[in-house]
């Protein structure tokens, strides 16, 4: 290459703005999709071998990240009666956080539910989708946070039970390990790797205003188209997810909650929601949004909040 050319072209690599760099590790996301839905982890129902296992493998992980505990330990135990399934059962929620360097007493609760729907008939329900993609973003956001402290305190919930009715997150909302009025907001993610338009969805924006405009802008920047709706304030052309998964009781108490999700596919709670099926590019693109969403509001919060 002549060396003008080569001197433009270096001129042009420095000028040109960087794209946003990867923070979370994509390996390590897959491999915990992989890892929590393959069939050793038996599709997680509550209460069953392979939920257990499932659990041991998430208190692991937050223990390597460094993640404190409330009361010396990551498990918070609850026992609740199905009336629709016409038993009892004891769940686990694992739980940890990270102070946060401003404002250690406000606390952001980020969640996705580890269990899923078991055995039947032969099949495992592995919920590569629902929900070892939550899982996983959780896991790699820990990872991440640890070695980059946020400025609000974060607790880390990996929520037992959602499938029975959202009980793990009703269980930590009626005994926190931190008064409601310390929870600002709720990150709750269930189903964020896969779908076929590139569409990932935000409900709670409707119900927060304010929090809106901000993350629209941050899916100016995202490959993936990022829609808003799917919530009472503003129907959009199906059904309303604010009930559909554990941030509705996070809604309930009147916390501010932010749902990242994908509509249902074909796999959707079938013996085919396979590891092998998700999009993997769609899953990083999709936990990169919701860290840099994460990242963005705890550093804006106050800010935003007083608009
Ligand atoms: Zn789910």
């Amino acid at each position: 290459m002549e060396w003008k050319i080569l001197a433009l072209f270096f001129c042009i690599l420095l000028s040109t703005p960087l794209p946003a760099q990867p923070q979370l590790l994509a390996d390590s996301l897959l491999a915990h999709v992989q890892t929590l839905s393959s069939d050793k982890y038996e599709g997680r129902r509550t209460q069953e071998a392979g939920n257990l296992l499932a659990g041991e493998y998430l208190l692991q992980r937050f223990e390597n990240f460094g993640l404190e505990q409330f009361d010396s330990t990551y498990l918070q135990s609850f026992h609740f009666y199905s009336r629709w399934q016409k038993q009892g059962y004891e769940g686990r929620n694992v739980i940890g956080y990270l102070k946060g360097t401003e404002y250690p007493e406000k606390y952001i609760v980020l969640s996705a539910h580890y269990d899923h729907l078991g055995k039947r008939d032969g099949d495992i329900y592995n919920g590569a989708d629902d929900n070892a993609s939550g899982v996983g973003a959780l896991l790699e956001m820990a990872r991440y946070l640890g070695q980059h402290p946020p400025r609000h305190s974060i607790i880390f919930a990996a929520f037992d039970a959602e499938e029975l009715g959202l009980r793990g997150a009703d269980h930590f909302l009626d005994e926190p390990p931190v008064p409601l009025d310390n929870i600002i907001l709720n990150v709750n993610m269930d189903m964020i790797s896969r779908n076929t338009r590139q569409e990932l969805y935000i409900v709670g924006a409707g119900y927060n205003p304010f929090l809106r405009a901000p993350l629209e802008k941050l899916g100016e920047d995202c490959p993936l188209t990022i829609s808003f709706g799917h919530e009472s304030p503003e129907p959009t052309r199906s059904d309303d997810w604010t009930m559909a998964s554990d941030h509705g009781k996070f809604h309930q108490k009147n916390i501010p909650f932010l749902y990242f999700g994908v509509e249902d596919h074909e796999d959707y709670h079938q013996p085919t929601d396979d590891f092998e099926r998700i999009l993997p590019a769609f899953y990083i693109q999709a936990a990169e949004f919701i860290l840099n969403s994460l990242l963005h509001l705890d550093e804006h919060w106050e800010q935003l909040v007083r608009r």
